[in-house]
């Protein structure tokens, strides 16, 4: 078993993507180069300004080229919570909004020539108990009347084989939005589209320090490939938001999530598996979230602990159990890959974009970053560039806690209340 992402291995890093030097000046440093970045970049770029993005590492070296890939409508906090949080219409707009981000998505994808296998086939939600199916009995009906949300569908336990060869789950709700990804084509794609915009893609290059002169002016940023000055910048840095800014690390903890994937599998063994071929999740706080691959294997994600450096090889073993529990066919099936990475949480569950010291930020996708951050990256370069005047992910109120300075001490607590709602839920 390699302990190296799938989807770069299948799929690495073009040899010619167009990436650049640091240059001196640009309208706007965008730090980060994942979809958020990268779509921010390719929004301002083709509205005219000059554009650098500054990844640490390469492109797509966060999140963006190592996730599920399950590309569905909604947001970290259930659509309810939010509703009730911040009332009937901010919840509907932010509920238009993460439909509007599968969209978008979808458009660029057309639009950029972007081939990332996007099957576009919809997920499924699965109960993994009674009361979860008749819990989505009741949303459903509330998603109609409410949103005016149609495009869903119960599948009650009786019928749940027509969409998964297992036998554990108490039925399912589909949604016939959105579908499965191939992130690391999908990254690679969106980065050569902001590069034909103009944007300059410079990759190993750390931004270490952000510095306004007092009498104002631009930012200088100082990074491991030499100095730049940018009018505006954008931190895209999600799970990976590191000391750069103190008040805006304190907005959002990173989280790791795990996946593994199997070998191939023969075509009518991933035909009982996912008839439909549809994304797959799980109804609990720790939920796994599956689907087959474009070229046929079974790869399982989750977690059971927030840590983001958990062994892999002890990850990968736990994912195969899982795996084995919902699909008993794929015992004896070797694991090929198994591989972590960050996601970026904040504390009300929900993404922002903000602005601390002249510096936006938009991040905190919480495990529904693909099709959203494309969609915030989008947001904040039009407020950036003026063509908006307000986003809800920058209307609504960034919380925040005292006791989280930068280190997420307080993750194991968290895992553990989480287990029990898991257990009593
Ligand atoms: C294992 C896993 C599975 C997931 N599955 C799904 C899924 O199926 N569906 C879904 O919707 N979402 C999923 N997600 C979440 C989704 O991948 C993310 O929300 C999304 O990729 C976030 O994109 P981003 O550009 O905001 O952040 P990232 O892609 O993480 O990019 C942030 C970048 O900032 C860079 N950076 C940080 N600090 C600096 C600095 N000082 N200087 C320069 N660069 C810096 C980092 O190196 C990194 O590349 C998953 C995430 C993980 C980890």
């Amino acid at each position: 078993m390699k302990t190296i992402p799938f989807w770069t291995d299948d799929f690495p890093r073009p040899v010619n993507l167009p990436v650049s030097s640091l240059p001196e000046r640009v309208d706007i440093a965008i730090v980060g180069g994942g979809y958020t970045g990268l779509s921010a970049a390719r929004t301002l770029a083709k509205g005219g300004a000059t554009v650098a993005v500054l990844e640490q590492r390469e492109i797509g070296g966060g999140a963006s080229s190592v996730n599920g890939g399950q590309v569905a409508p909604g947001l970290k906090l259930n659509i309810q919570r939010a509703f009730k949080k911040y009332g009937p219409e901010m919840g509907r707009e932010l509920w238009q909004a993460s439909v509007a981000a599968v969209r978008y998505l979808e458009q660029v994808l057309v639009e950029e020539g972007i081939d990332c296998d996007y099957s576009g086939r919809g997920g499924i939600a699965l109960a993994c108990k009674p009361a979860h199916y008749r819990h989505m009995a009741a949303e459903i009906e509330w998603m109609a009347r409410e949103l005016d949300f149609h495009e869903m569908e119960l599948v009650p336990a009786e019928g749940i084989r027509e969409e998964i060869g297992s036998a554990v789950f108490s039925g399912g709700l589909v949604e016939k939005m959105g579908g499965g990804l191939h992130p690391a084509k999908y990254i690679y794609g969106l980065a050569c589209a902001a590069a034909r915009a103009g944007a300059k893609l410079v990759e190993h290059t750390e931004v270490q320090a952000i510095h306004r002169p007092a009498q104002g002016g631009d930012f200088e940023l100082t990074t491991n490939k030499g100095r730049l000055r940018a009018a505006e910048i954008l931190l895209a840095t999600n799970g990976y938001t590191g000391p750069l800014i103190p008040e805006i690390q304190r907005r959002v903890f990173p989280v790791g999530s795990y996946m593994i994937t199997t070998e191939p599998l023969a075509p009518e063994l991933q035909q009982e598996l996912s008839p439909k071929n549809r994304v797959m999740y799980s109804t609990k706080w720790f939920l796994n979230y599956f689907r087959l691959t474009p070229d046929g294997r079974m790869s399982m994600g989750g977690r059971n602990n927030l840590s983001p450096d958990l062994d892999l090889t002890e990850s990968a073993h736990n994912l195969y159990e899982t795996m084995i529990h919902i699909f008993p066919q794929l015992r004896g099936c070797a694991a090929t890959h198994s591989w972590t990475g960050r996601l970026g949480i904040t504390f009300d569950l929900m993404p922002h974009i903000g602005r601390v010291g002249g510096i936006y930020y938009a991040f905190g996708y919480g495990g529904h970053g693909v099709a959203l951050s494309g969609y915030l990256g989008k947001e904040a370069a039009e407020l950036i560039s003026g063509r908006i005047s307000r986003s809800p992910f920058a209307d609504i109120p960034h919380q925040t806690h005292f006791f989280y300075q930068g280190t997420p001490w307080f993750l194991p607590l968290a895992a553990a209340y989480y287990r029990f709602l898991d257990a009593v839920s």
